[in-house]
């Protein structure tokens, strides 16, 4: 593991979708910045294939959703309640969780089911609304921007203190705002959900994904949330009708070192 405080490691945790896969869990990203873990959306699975990149929800510090889907969202509940879990490991530091608007009113939601299930003690939990906006934090700094998906759709960049920057769309259809978001990043992460031709409303394709990369001139591309249609056919080669830079087809637990 890289120790350099400005670099970001990045560990795809789960490339898929709702759709239950042995190979690919549901939609979630780990990010490592120095002593911070960051996780972006937390699908069915997640918390398992943390561990397998060998980080414990005791080592995260904050947790970004792009959107409130289930196949992003659903281990938010379990994350929670496992924190609370009376063992020698139990969480010290403050977990941050951050949304997109109307997160409050669905973490309210959540509780009138669970009540005390899901609040830790004073102090240990933070939850923060975000839309268009641009946070300075310990060692990196968090913008974020509206995509075309759910009302309260965002895609994240994350810039470390040496410029290092990594962009995460979450689930959106095509969308200025996440080619501006992702202008000269270093790496994009972006779904690629259905083949092209097989487009859905709300979804890229690989050739929409590279189109928004090219425009948005970034170094490098990472493809994800495939469902299972993605498997008959060839992505790189969709992608490539649009994006000539660096291309990876994502796997689960694939890292990706980026800056210095
Ligand atoms: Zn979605
Ligand atoms: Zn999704």
């Amino acid at each position: 593991m890289s120790s350099d405080k400005s670099s970001i490691t990045v560990t795809i945790l789960g490339s898929g979708t709702c759709v239950p896969s042995l190979q690919r869990s549901s939609c979630s990203v780990l990010m490592r910045i120095g002593a911070n873990r960051l996780l972006f959306d937390s699908g069915p699975g997640t918390m398992r294939r943390l561990l397998e990149a060998d980080t414990t929800i005791f080592d995260l510090n904050y947790v970004f959703y792009s959107h409130f889907h289930p196949d992003h969202s659903a281990e938010l509940v379990p994350l929670i309640f496992s924190t609370k879990y009376p063992d020698g490991s139990r969480r010290q530091s403050p977990l941050t969780i951050a949304a997109g608007r109307g997160f409050a009113a669905f973490f309210e939601g959540l509780k009138t089911v669970y009540g005390k299930w899901i609040e830790l003690a004073p102090g240990l939990l933070d939850l923060v609304e975000l839309n268009n906006t641009s946070k300075v934090l310990k060692d990196f700094t968090i913008e974020s921007a509206p995509v075309e998906h759910n009302p309260e759709s965002i895609a994240y960049r994350i810039t470390s203190s040496d410029g290092s920057s990594v962009v995460y769309s979450g689930d959106t259809d095509f969308s200025d705002n996440l080619i501006e978001l992702a202008k000269g990043a270093d790496l994009l992460i972006c779904e690629s959900a259905l083949p092209d031709s097989k487009r859905v409303k709300g979804h890229l394709t690989p050739s929409m994904a590279g189109e928004i990369a090219t425009r948005a001139a970034v170094h490098k591309l990472v493809l994800t949330h495939f469902y299972p249609d993605c498997e008959e056919v060839d992505i790189m080669q969709e992608c490539r009708k649009t994006y000539r830079g660096p291309l990876l087809i994502a796997e689960d637990l694939m890292r990706i070192e980026v800056g210095s």
